[in-house]
């Protein structure tokens, strides 16, 4: 699944297209998680003037419409000549005046929108604050996680809480800290929430460094392990040895999502240590 750096990375890759017009538009499929609108031709003579991310949205922003693009769990875009064959699964197709822009989703759980007010309202305004941003700090996570009662990976991946850390993340900066991913949330002390936010905005930053290719779902990834997995200490390496204690690592199921961690390095405590 496309994860906040693979995001990142997609949204540079199209920046070639700043200041290009739209030529036309064809909708080849427009039954993606929500229904592509049926006027996109309202694009036609635009030019596209921003490209920014917001979680895992990529908003594009053209002269007179902002568009709300999402690539779900199997979603791309790329840059295409005109005559380049058409793929399985190329879903819309946008001709800008010197390339086509092509959307790509074999599972469909993607998403292509207006970014119109209740788009706003319902898929932007209720984001927590992005990870790399000063807004994600030790004070604002401290005080978000008094009022959680669930354990602090679920709180991590929570949307309303930061945007964008996903389990690969999660269960690594998690093993780096020495805490239990079942701890629960509001027992993490300050010493505690300072490293993670530390820890968190690393993992993220080394990732976006090396590029969103490297960043395949362990079980998607067909052998092809990116650099990047290869410095992941306890994603997808349970029943393998404990890079600090030679401990093996156990997996947890949390929130129906795998939890790697290591039972010597992160105890689970119930009280505030
Ligand atoms: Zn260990």
């Amino acid at each position: 699944m496309p994860e906040l750096p693979e995001v990142e990375t997609t949204k540079t890759s199209l920046l070639p297209l700043l200041t290009q017009r739209v030529q036309s538009v064809k909708v080849l499929n427009a039954s993606l998680r929500w229904p592509i609108p049926d006027n996109l031709e309202k694009l036609v003579g635009q030019r596209l003037t921003a490209l920014k991310r917001r979680s895992k949205y990529i908003l594009a922003e053209f002269e007179q419409d902002q568009m709300l693009w999402h690539l779900g769990m199997s979603g791309s875009f790329r840059l295409c000549e005109p005559n380049d064959a058409l793929r399985k699964h190329d879903h819309l197709i946008i001709d800008f005046e010197d390339q086509q822009l092509r959307y790509h989703d074999p599972r469909r759980f993607g998403c292509i929108l207006w970014l119109d007010q209740a788009n706003q309202s319902k898929l932007i305004d209720t984001l927590g604050p992005e990870p790399l941003s000063e807004d994600f700090n030790a004070r604002y996570l401290l005080e978000k996680l008094q009022k959680k009662n669930v354990g602090i990976k679920i709180a991590l991946m929570d949307n309303h809480v930061v945007v964008g850390v996903g389990n690969i993340y999660a269960t690594e900066s998690l093993f780096n800290i020495g805490v239990h991913p079942a701890q629960p949330a509001s027992t993490l002390t300050k010493a505690h929430v300072e490293k993670l936010v530390i820890e968190v905005k690393r993992i993220l930053k080394h990732a976006i460094d090396l590029g969103g290719s490297t960043l395949r779902d362990y079980s998607n990834a067909m052998g092809e392990n990116g650099y990047f997995q290869q410095t992941l200490l306890a994603y997808g390496r349970a029943g393998e040895m404990c890079v600090n204690c030679e401990t093996t690592l156990e997996n947890l199921k949390l929130g129906q999502r795998a939890s790697v961690f290591c039972p010597q390095c992160q105890p689970l405590k119930l009280k505030k240590a």
